[in-house]
């Protein structure tokens, strides 16, 4: 590595003290205070190939907490950046590291009876960028899957099934079942797959359960990003009364990989999202979404550049360029202004939220689109509030 961080020089001098005393002193130095523009350009002067990957298992872990700081230590050592769920019932990791660590790492995890051997999926579409930051929560659940747990049994999941024998159940006529958010089947799914509209975990499966009710004895194939969510939702399943119930092994992440080492044909169409800075890998050329403001078939897919919207679009070039990469004509408004005004007219709003709603709705959008394009031509601004804020001094 080019750089020689401050943490590796704070990690190597905590390797001097007792490991209880370095965590009680310095927890605080066990995560990210940089800003997303020097975590950018860090990653960019490190000048070495990165590898994605990511995987879980549920498995009853320990004194949580201290876990959480050991690992932090040492993957930071390791060059890992990535977000890493911890709690009671498991890990679920996905993660970037310089690849000349792997070897490292696979021994790092080895070295923990309760990681040992946890198979990982690596990214197929990587350019080692993935992650910015090392962020190590420690949470209630590996994921918000808004279930609960004792009132029924998560350990009768379902059948594991390889990319080969998912495809063969599919033109057997199986019923497909994706188990991701709305937004993320938006850009790819498998071909004829029932997709539900929820933006959360516990909607959709309720939407499947739903869906579903008069056909519990029919095959169902389950599939997420990384097989995760299957492991939940295929258990919970069955204790809803479902007979016949198997999941992609790996989610689609390892189906990609399968097809491309065992020469397979795809029936995933389209790009996987993912919950990193990529948003997506490509698994075929197919483009199964359309654009939310002209409609035209596209898969290209971002957020608002809006700081304080933020919502999840699939955006064509034109639309890109016609809105300025905003949902709307009130978004590109405020993202023109100089950078000061647009600081006081965010100032109190909040920049967190992820609107997902246009995706249920596009036409709702193209709706506001049109209204707001007359009011823009009669009076000359959608935020008359504007006037007030640049007669502001600064
Ligand atoms: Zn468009
Ligand atoms: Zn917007």
């Amino acid at each position: 590595m080019t750089s020689a961080p401050i943490d590796t020089l704070l990690s190597n001098l905590s390797t001097l003290a007792p490991r209880s005393v370095m965590i009680a002193n310095d927890i605080h130095h066990l995560r990210n205070l940089r800003g997303p523009q020097e975590l950018r350009n860090r990653l960019e002067r490190e000048g070495v190939p990165r590898t994605t990957l990511s995987f879980y298992r549920y498995v009853r872990l320990i004194d949580v907490e201290a876990l959480r700081h050991t690992l932090y230590q040492e993957w930071e050592a390791l060059g890992v950046l990535g977000r890493i769920y911890l709690s009671q019932e498991g890990i679920n990791a996905q993660l970037s590291l310089p690849t000349a660590n792997l070897d490292a790492f696979r021994a790092n995890l080895d070295s923990r009876g309760t990681f040992r051997e946890v198979p990982w999926k690596i990214a197929v579409e990587d350019d080692g960028r993935s992650f910015l930051k090392l962020a190590i929560k420690v949470r209630k659940k590996i994921v918000a899957d808004g279930l609960a747990d004792d009132a029924f049994d998560v350990t009768n999941v379902g059948a594991h099934l390889d990319a080969k024998t998912f495809n063969r159940k599919m033109e057997e006529g199986a019923v497909v079942i994706d188990m991701r958010n709305n937004y993320e089947c938006l850009i790819g799914h498998f071909e004829g797959a029932y997709l539900p509209k929820a933006d959360n975990f516990r909607g959709a499966i309720d939407e499947v359960v739903e869906a579903l009710k008069d056909r519990k004895e029919q095959e169902v194939l389950m599939y997420c990003t990384g097989g995760i969510r299957c492991e939940k939702a295929s258990a919970y399943l069955k204790h809803e009364g479902f007979t016949n119930v198997a999941q992609l092994h790996g989610g689609i992440i390892d189906y990609a990989r399968q097809l491309k080492a065992e020469g397979l044909k795809s029936k995933y169409l389209g790009q996987n999202f993912v919950f990193d800075e990529r948003l997506a890998e490509r698994i075929t050329e197919d483009v199964v979404s359309t654009c939310m403001q002209c409609g035209t078939k596209s898969d290209r897919i971002g957020n608002c550049h809006e700081a304080t919207c933020n919502m999840l679009l699939v955006q064509c070039e034109t639309c890109a360029g016609k809105y300025a990469d905003c949902c709307s004509p009130s978004c590109r408004e405020i993202h023109q202004l100089p950078m000061e005004q647009q600081r006081i007219w965010r100032k109190g709003r909040s920049t967190r939220s992820t609107k997902t709603k246009a995706i249920n709705d596009p036409e709702g959008l193209r709706q506001r689109i049109r209204e707001e394009e007359t009011i823009l031509a009669e009076k000359g601004t959608l935020h008359p509030e504007l006037t007030v804020i640049s007669q502001k001094p600064n």
